[in-house]
């Protein structure tokens, strides 16, 4: 019988999960001979036999028994000549080097939680990985947080000093294994050990002790996945009192660890979508509402119906938590927002002064990753913070990047993007790039990401802002390198980053409203209409500006900001604000409150912005819901809080003016200002005037769009920028403008907010003349 011979190239997230034994074993199956090999572009098969049924078979079963953290992007199935003489199937060491000028290195899976049949073993007495902290396979374990280099084997990660014992050698090399090529395979007797501090406790001992601290209301600090995290009791208030006093945390809501889907159901309301999110192998923190009846600590989320919850996604973590009992306070291992603490001398050395204990262990953490942090909107699950699970990861794109591109992101919330041929990725989190460590671990990943990439950018992207840490670092980059480094609008970035998720090309309606990004004319944007394509913007409407009194300041008091919007009302129509004032008087000095009327008369200090984050905390303000904002954030996330239970209202939005100059409509907001005075005054509650708030930025919106339609005839709208984290808007948002026939995007793999900067940034970097 005559014998048939295809060639197989794949690729996708094919590497490092298991894939090549997974051909091995199906190959077998099918009595098929050939080989299977790493390729430069993913992995290569081929594969013999007489029977063409077998061959289909085979193929066929690549894609449906798929192993878990496996994902096939495409596959090209060639038939070849058949060779004479073979008569087995081998998995060969791959000949060609691992990487192309055009793309980047096969990038492995990002973190994942433990799987199911871990989990049954950790449990399992009999098992002799019985309550094993650092148990994995292939199909589930670290991956990024112990990478030192690319391609993903052992001795590129933090598991090279951990010597193989026998046992875990022989499943090791055993390709019928779960835990064939597995990189950080290991077991008690040649893994990683835990350590508590203080006393230098060992093994179950120091699991004893840290559950002794937990019960006594202390904070341990346990060595997580990417960094260390902060737990406590989740009932015991005066043990989260102390943890947000010593964390400098005093307001931004603590998220939750807890056991599985049921007992978080006895807290919170737990939507189907959001279930498949939290039970999902990346485990991200995903915000729910709380029940109206909240049993756990009072103080976890303050002035909030919403908390982020998470499900253990360790083998520590699982035997932490059922040998405790009961959900934890579970927060990442930082001084409020400097870099979450990854060694152990450096968790000992700067959270001694929060925690009272350590959990710890000698496997190093080789790359820092905080929790990722999602929600729903409209029953679809949208990334807020993508780090740990999600990071990083290659993004498609529907265009050709002709350069190497390195785009910095903005400075709070920041990210890196690096982007060549048809693929970008982003980095994970960096956080906010006010103090010299978050800087510091910025430059450090962004060295890293390089080296294990071997990407050498040959073109730089930044923000306009001249002042932004990312772009002070980019200038020093175009220099050092002789680089060409092209500026990029703020909000301009945001929807391209939107319309790069979406592989749109534009011209779309980007409406970009977020707390502030520096404009082409140098003022202070944030409340922004753009017809946009890659390569250039028009800005069609955007809010009136009003002065920001105190610059920054401004963010951090929001009242400034109310007397900011009162000064742009006519001398007599000021006095309607007097119950405003009366309140204010109240909780600031009167000597203050003039100096800033001062600065606002002098324009000392004073920036315009039409800013739409800036609207939310003036609001607030004038609502009394929120003066000062002891997080970012604050404000609008309080207002959402109480619109959220009148959401199924039918009830009128306040007026506004929309007032057309040289073809640029200015929305102006003074008769909302007017309206909530009013309101104030007849009695009616926060929540409605809150509710009435959100119902007219989801029509300024709907006007807008709807006004440069008709003007442009274009129908595709994309919402990006940070004021759409808050998800009562978003879901406000769609709704309306789907129902009027507009196609509605938003960002969901990339977050809306600045750490989405750096992909759109790159973007429009491609798409540079
Ligand atoms: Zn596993
Ligand atoms: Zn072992
Ligand atoms: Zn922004």
């Amino acid at each position: 019988m005559t014998n048939t011979r295809f060639r197989l190239n794949i690729t996708g997230v094919i590497q490092g999960v298991g894939f090549r034994p997974f051909i091995y074993t199906l190959a077998h199956k099918h009595k098929l001979t050939g080989f299977v090999c790493n390729s430069s572009l993913g992995v290569e098969i081929e594969i013999q036999s007489n029977s063409i049924y077998d061959l289909d078979q085979f193929c066929h079963s690549i894609e449906s028994e798929l192993p878990p953290l496996a994902c096939i992007n495409s596959l090209n199935k060639l038939q070849i000549e058949a060779l004479t003489e073979e008569n087995s199937f081998l998995i060969v060491e791959s000949l060609t080097d691992n990487e192309t000028p055009e793309t980047f290195p096969i990038i492995p899976p990002a973190d994942s939680s433990i799987c199911n049949d871990c989990l049954s073993e950790l449990f399992d007495p009999k098992d002799r990985r019985y309550r094993f902290p650092f148990i994995n396979c292939t199909n589930c374990g670290p991956r990024f947080t112990i990478i030192n280099n690319l391609p993903y084997d052992r001795s590129n990660t933090s598991m090279q000093k951990f010597a193989l014992c026998l046992s875990c050698a022989s499943e090791y090399s055993n390709p019928q294994d779960r835990r064939f090529h597995a990189q950080p395979n290991a077991c008690f007797d040649c893994g990683p050990q835990l350590t508590f501090e203080p006393g230098n406790y060992k093994g179950e001992e120091a699991l004893a002790k840290a559950i002794q601290s937990l019960k006594k209301g202390e904070i341990v600090a346990l060595k997580g996945l990417g960094g260390f995290q902060l737990f406590c009791d989740a009932t015991n208030s005066s043990a989260v009192a102390k943890l947000r006093l010593r964390k400098h945390r005093p307001t931004k809501p603590l998220a939750l660890m807890i056991q599985d889907i049921d007992e978080a159901k006895k807290y919170c309301d737990i939507d189907t979508s959001s279930h498949e999110l939290l039970s999902k192998s990346k485990r991200p923190i995903v915000i729910v509402k709380k029940k109206d009846k909240f049993a756990l600590a009072d103080n976890l989320s303050i002035n909030s119906n919403q908390i982020g919850i998470m499900l253990p996604y360790t083998g520590l973590h699982y035997i932490l938590i059922k040998d405790f009992s009961g959900p934890l306070v579970a927060t990442s291992g930082n001084l409020s927002e400097e870099p979450i603490a990854c060694t152990n001398n450096e968790a000992m050395q700067d959270l001694k002064h929060i925690a009272d204990s350590f959990l710890m262990h000698n496997r190093d953490i080789v790359l820092r990753y905080d929790d990722s942090v999602a929600h729903c909107v409209n029953q679809k699950p949208v990334l807020l913070r993508k780090a740990r699970g999600y990071a990083p990861d290659a993004i498609n794109l529907h265009f050709v990047c002709k350069k190497n591109i390195l785009a910095l992101g903005g400075h709070l919330k920041s990210t890196f993007c690096i982007a060549k041929g048809k693929q970008a990725i982003t980095s994970q989190h960096l956080g906010d790039l006010d103090d010299v460590k978050a800087i510091d671990n910025y430059h450090d990943v962004l060295k890293q990401y390089q080296n294990m990439f071997k990407f050498k950018p040959d073109l730089l992207a930044r923000d306009l802002h001249p002042d932004y840490a990312s772009s002070l670092l980019a200038e020093q980059m175009a220099k050092e390198f002789g680089l060409d480094c092209i500026l990029i609008q703020h909000h301009h970035a945001h929807i391209a980053s939107c319309m790069t998720e979406h592989q749109l090309t534009g011209p779309v309606i980007g409406v970009a409203l977020d707390g502030l990004g520096m404009g082409s004319d140098e003022t202070l944007w944030g409340g922004e209409f753009l017809l946009c394509n890659f390569n250039s913007f028009k800005r069609l409407a955007h809010l009136a500006p009003v002065a920001m009194p105190g610059g920054t300041l401004a963010i951090k008091e929001p009242w400034r900001m109310m007397l900011g919007f009162i000064d742009s009302f006519e001398e007599e129509s000021k006095n309607r604000f007097e119950p405003f004032f009366e309140r204010l008087k109240q909780n600031e000095k009167e000597a203050k409150i003039a100096l800033v009327q001062k600065q606002i008369d002098s324009s000392l200090n004073t920036p315009l912005t039409s800013s739409m984050g800036r609207v939310f905390d003036a609001v607030a303000a004038l609502l009394g819901v929120c003066t000062r904002q002891l997080h970012e954030g604050q404000a609008p996330a309080e207002l959402e809080s109480l619109a959220r239970p009148h959401s199924d209202l039918q009830i009128q939005s306040y007026d506004f003016d929309l007032i057309e100059t040289d073809g640029i409509t200015q929305i102006n907001t003074q008769a909302i200002f007017t309206a909530i005075t009013s309101d104030i005054k007849s009695g009616l509650s926060n929540g409605l005037i809150s509710f009435k708030f959100h119902q007219t930025v989801k029509k300024i919106i709907s006007k807008a769009c709807h006004k440069i339609r008709l003007a442009t005839g274009c129908s595709v709208v994309c919402l990006s920028g940070g004021v759409f984290q808050n998800r009562l808007l978003l879901e406000l948002v769609e709704k309306e403008l789907t129902i009027s026939n507009f196609k509605v995007y938003f960002p969901k793999a990339v977050p809306c907010n600045d750490a989405g900067l750096s992909l759109g940034q790159a973007a429009v970097a491609a798409h540079s003349r």
